[in-house]
C-alpha cells in the first residue's frame, strides 16, 4: 500500500505497488557543466508512466486502481439501502466434549 508519493497508484496488470518511472516536471538549474540544482518534482494523472516489472505502461491514470482507494471513500461507495427481513438465528450451545479434559 503507497501512502506518499505513490498513494493510490497500482500497476494495473501485475499489481505492483511500484517502483514506476514516472515522466515528471522539474525545475532545473542547467550550465554547461550539467544539472547544478533542481526545484520541486511534479507529475500528474497525465504524465507517461510504466511499470519496470512488466512493462506496462500508460498514464499515471492508469495506474490509479479503485482498490487502493482510502478506507472512508469506499465505506460510501459500499453504502446501501438497508436490508430488512434479515433476521439472525439465536446461537446453539456447543455440542461436544472440551478439549484436554483430564482422563
Ligand atoms: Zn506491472
Amino acid at each position: 500500500m503507497n501512502t506518499n508519493c505513490l498513494e493510490g497508484l497500482r500497476c494495473p496488470k501485475c499489481g505492483k505497488h511500484g517502483p514506476f518511472h514516472i515522466a515528471i516536471s522539474a525545475l532545473a538549474t542547467v550550465t554547461d557543466d550539467g544539472v547544478q540544482h533542481y526545484g520541486d518534482i511534479e507529475w500528474s494523472d497525465d504524465s507517461y508512466c510504466d511499470c519496470p516489472a512488466c512493462d506496462e505502461s500508460g498514464i499515471v491514470q492508469d495506474f490509479r486502481t479503485p482498490s487502493d482507494q482510502p478506507w472512508w471513500e469506499a465505506q460510501a461507495a459500499e453504502e446501501n439501502p438497508a436490508s430488512l427481513g434479515q433476521r439472525g438465528s439465536p446461537g446453539k450451545p456447543a455440542q461436544g466434549k472440551p478439549d484436554g479434559y483430564p482422563g
